[in-house]
């Protein structure tokens, strides 16, 4: 089933329509506008609570920096990379993005902007997640503003 502990041949989208009714609270309570674009990508071999701590973990970070208004962009998409197939889940916000001298440090554990307020470990535990299932977690910033934070997972192997 879905939500066993065991990592098994997972589709993302279910996964990700969940988090957004888990943090339904958050985008609600300010003026947060979500676009969500999945599209059908290849089952990937996560675990599903997971995979949703990691969606949960960037959905909350990009409600903070936007301070709770601005546009949260979701897209799921089949993406080949070096040649493997996978899926490719990007979130992208409005807010100011990451300093350009900071982006390399966002995955670091304890790594915050949030003084005395955030723990620095989220970024890190997703990061940790995603690279357990064979996967890629980067930042950048998009050319119109705000970050995107872009999620790669290798397919599950299809029998040939
Ligand atoms: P925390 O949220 O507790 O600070 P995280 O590991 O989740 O820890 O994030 C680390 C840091 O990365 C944040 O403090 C912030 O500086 C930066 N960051 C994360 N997400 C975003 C985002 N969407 N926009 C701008 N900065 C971000
Ligand atoms: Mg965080």
């Amino acid at each position: 089933g879905e939500f066993t502990d065991d990592d098994e041949s997972v589709s993302l989208r279910p996964v990700i329509e969940d988090c957004l009714v888990l943090v339904d609270h958050v985008l609600t309570k300010g003026q947060i506008n979500v676009t969500c674009d999945l599209q059908d990508a290849p089952p990937v071999r996560v675990i599903p609570g997971e995979m949703q701590q990691v969606v949960i973990n960037l959905i909350v970070n990009a409600a903070q920096a936007m301070d709770n208004r601005g546009d949260l962009a979701l897209k799921l998409r089949p993406e080949v990379r070096d040649g493997v197939d996978g899926a490719a889940l990007s979130v992208c916000d409005s807010g100011p993005g990451v300093p350009e001298d900071k982006i390399g440090s966002v995955f670091d554990p304890f790594f915050t902007t949030k003084l005395g307020e955030g723990t620095g470990l989220g970024l890190s535990i997703c990061q940790t997640i995603v690279q357990r299932s064979g996967g890629i977690i980067s930042a950048r910033n998009c050319p119109e503003g705000g970050a995107e934070f872009t999620v790669w997972l290798p397919a599950v192997d299809q029998p040939q």
